[in-house]
């Protein structure tokens, strides 16, 4: 078959890839860790499983208008000036199908050849492939482990050209965990606007913080980088809802209307009893969140404990989000072959650094239970000690 030029340079997901694996050996009876899943390992809360049963029994399962339900809309709006202090009018949101379909849909309606995306690297592996399938050409700017993976004023002005459109952030960050703090988002905000860049900020993680940090919106920064900037969320990840996919974005109402547009002619809106239960999610009262995180928090220090006492492992301790990205750069192994041997020698998956930009990095997620993290991280250990002694065929 000869495919659409569009195509061409796009490439499979790496992460559905190894989790693909993982999952075949396991139903082939293999004791398979998985340290892989992007998603929250607990059960969708009750109170947003009830709303589906009412939605059925009531007939709920038409057409719905394509930019989502006005009463969802409304929700989103009241979110995000509760959360963030931010004022949007529901004709500045528009529902989607999950985050990713917000993201796809937005660069879609803006970017087109000849227009370039900054992309901070490490990056969450859809970014540079919807910049692809939009025509448009991923630029990519370096962050550092050492510089706690942050997006430096520097290195941001060295990427932009006049061809420069748009600035993706995403903090805290999949794959890193690391954040931006409002003085640098501030400066970033300051260059963006000086360059006339449009913001994309991908904040699905918001509610994923540690230490007790608090989550900074470029958007709630000043009025002009309100109106440069749209923002990014979803229930997903907040809420364990990644199945019932529902995204949703705010910002400029024209685009927001083109966005709508896009959609009546795409996938219409999306599901009507999802919408519904994300009404529901956003009216959980917030010990529910504060409930989970306290969890991810305690494993992720457990994580970082164990994985520091790898030889050869220099695991970042992540701010936000819930992946552990570890350099694995000292094993002398790439990190496609790691996650390879890994898998098929020990059972464990991990996600290679590769698909999000780095092959000296491997990505760990700690939605995974706490006996998870002990036994997989154990075997680990014994490996790693075997590959110093020579034992392996490495
Ligand atoms: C999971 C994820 C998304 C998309 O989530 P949806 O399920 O499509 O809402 C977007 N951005 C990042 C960084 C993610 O990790």
């Amino acid at each position: 078959m000869k495919f659409a030029e569009r195509m061409a340079k796009v490439s499979p997901s790496a992460t559905l890839k190894l989790t693909s694996k993982a999952k075949e050996m396991k139903a082939k009876g293999f004791p398979v860790i998985s340290f892989g899943a992007g998603e929250p390992d607990f059960d969708t809360p009750q109170p947003v499983k009830d709303e589906a049963v009412k939605c059925l029994a009531a007939g709920f399962t038409k057409y719905t208008p394509t930019s989502g339900i006005p009463e969802l809309r409304e929700a989103v709006c009241r979110k995000f000036k509760e959360d963030q202090g931010l004022d949007y009018t529901p004709e500045q949101v528009v529902i989607s199908c999950g985050a990713k379909h917000s993201l796809y849909n937005l660069i879609q309606v803006l970017c087109g050849p000849g227009d370039e995306i900054l992309i901070p690297t490490p990056y969450w592996v859809s970014y540079p492939e919807m910049a692809y399938l939009a025509g448009a050409k991923p630029v990519f700017i370096p962050t550092h482990q050492s510089e706690g993976f942050r997006l430096k004023p520097e290195a941001l002005k060295k990427a932009i050209t006049p061809h420069s459109k748009v600035l993706i952030l995403n903090s805290p960050s999949n794959p890193t965990g690391a954040i931006l703090e409002e003085k640098e988002l501030r400066e970033i905000g300051q260059i963006a606007l000086e360059h006339n860049l449009i913001c994309i900020s991908d904040e699905i993680y918001e509610y994923y913080l540690y230490g007790g940090r608090k989550h900074v919106s470029i958007a709630s920064l000043s009025p002009e980088l309100k109106k440069n900037t749209f923002v990014v969320n979803g229930t997903s990840k907040s809420y364990s809802m990644t199945g019932l996919r529902i995204g949703y974005l705010a910002g400029d109402a024209e685009t927001v209307k083109k966005i709508g547009i896009l959609q009546d002619h795409s996938t219409s809106n999306p599901t009507s009893i999802s919408q519904k239960m994300a009404v529901a999610a956003l009216a959980l009262p917030k010990s529910y969140r504060a409930d989970v995180l306290k969890k991810f928090e305690t494993r992720m220090k457990r994580m970082i404990e164990l994985l520091s006492a790898v030889k050869g492992f220099k695991p970042f301790t992540p701010e936000g989000a819930f992946y552990v990205f570890c350099d694995i750069s000292a094993t002398g192994i790439a990190s496609e072959a790691f996650c390879d041997q890994l898998l098929e020698k020990i059972h464990v998956a991990v996600i290679p650094g590769k698909s999000f930009g780095s092959d000296k990095h491997v990505r760990f997620s700690f939605a995974s239970s706490e006996k998870d993290i002990e036994e997989g991280i154990a075997r680990i250990v014994d490996w790693a000690q075997c590959l110093k002694r020579g034992e392996d065929e490495l």
